[in-house]
């Protein structure tokens, strides 16, 4: 007689025991699990209402693919955007599997290439550059898939955070005192003069996604972004050692967070207006792009000097 644990809903052995709840599931209710949850979170949180057009930043990777998926087979009219930001090495993969998941999901994809927008890819940027590479980035890839987003006439534009993702962010900003970014991630980004982003993920452990991907068969890139910061590493470590001894506490994080964000929220944030240049939104006269690209442009003409 098999010894194998069995789910909790048909006696089909587990694959996979949830150890914040206890819960054991084979591979047919996990999927179940995991669809109904992500369709639960933006039913709820009305995150989609019918007949608005959603746009999902798509990377290629475990949690956009994810994202994408689930929403086209809620039903909701979607397409997707991917940023190539030129990364050699990295990009070129996730690009292919972009390409090749939105034609199976007959959904219309849209790429935007930093050396189109900018004249330059991430690695030519960084060549020149001391500063972290993500310090480009995120701004660049915030700016395009808003501009993109915008372009479109989208309402929404779905990102592929999970929980990890969010409780790493939230982590991040407490360590580095941020009060700032701290109210931001809470705050709607339609507030922020953007196209209002949602997170149908944000309850779902990255590891849960990841398994999802493979009992699905989704061909998906685990590889990481060459540039990742070490410091988002070391917290993401911290967090899965606590979240190993004390299951749950990943959660306790979100909660927690959201327990005190009304409070915060009511903090003075820099009032956002619009670029003297570009017209994008910005705290100050010239926003973040438009500083970077000024620096980009002189480390350009001292080097053909
Ligand atoms: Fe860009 Fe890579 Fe940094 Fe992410 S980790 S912001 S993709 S450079």
């Amino acid at each position: 007689m098999s010894c194998m644990p069995v789910c909790d809903r048909c006696s089909e052995n587990s694959i996979y025991l949830r150890r914040s709840s206890g819960q054991r599931f084979c591979r047919e209710h996990f999927v179940e699990y995991f669809e109904k949850k992500v369709k639960k979170t933006v039913l709820k949180e009305r995150m989609i209402e019918r007949g608005e057009k959603t746009g999902v930043a798509l990377s290629g990777g475990k949690d956009s693919t994810t994202v994408l998926k689930i929403l086209t087979k809620m039903g909701f009219e979607v397409c997707a955007i991917l940023i190539d930001e030129g990364i050699g090495g990295y990009r070129e993969k996730t690009l292919k599997d972009a390409k090749e998941l939105c034609k199976t999901l007959e959904v219309r994809l849209h790429v935007v290439s930093f050396k189109e927008a900018f004249g330059h890819t991430l690695d030519e940027i960084k060549k020149n550059a001391p500063e972290n590479a993500c310090t480009y980035c995120g701004v660049f890839r915030r700016m395009l898939l808003n501009k993109k987003a915008g372009q479109l006439g989208l309402d929404k534009l779905a990102t592929g955070h999970n929980l990890d993702d969010e409780t790493q962010a939230i982590l991040m900003n407490y360590v580095r005192a941020d009060l700032n970014r701290l109210i931001r991630l809470g705050m709607s980004s339609d507030k922020m003069g953007m196209v209002k982003r949602i997170k149908p993920l944000k309850e779902m452990p990255e590891k849960e996604v990841a398994l999802f991907t493979h009992l699905k068969g989704l061909d998906v890139s685990f590889d990481e972004c060459p540039y990742q910061i070490s410091f988002r590493s070391g917290i993401r470590d911290f967090i899965n050692r606590l979240e190993d001894e004390n299951p749950g506490i990943k959660f306790s994080i979100l909660r927690g967070y959201q327990k005190i964000f009304p409070y915060i929220s009511k903090h003075e944030l820099q009032k956002l207006k619009r670029c003297e240049r570009c017209g994008g939104p910005s705290s100050q006269k010239t926003c973040k792009t438009c500083k970077l690209l000024d620096t980009i442009k002189a480390r350009d003409k001292g080097r053909d000097k």
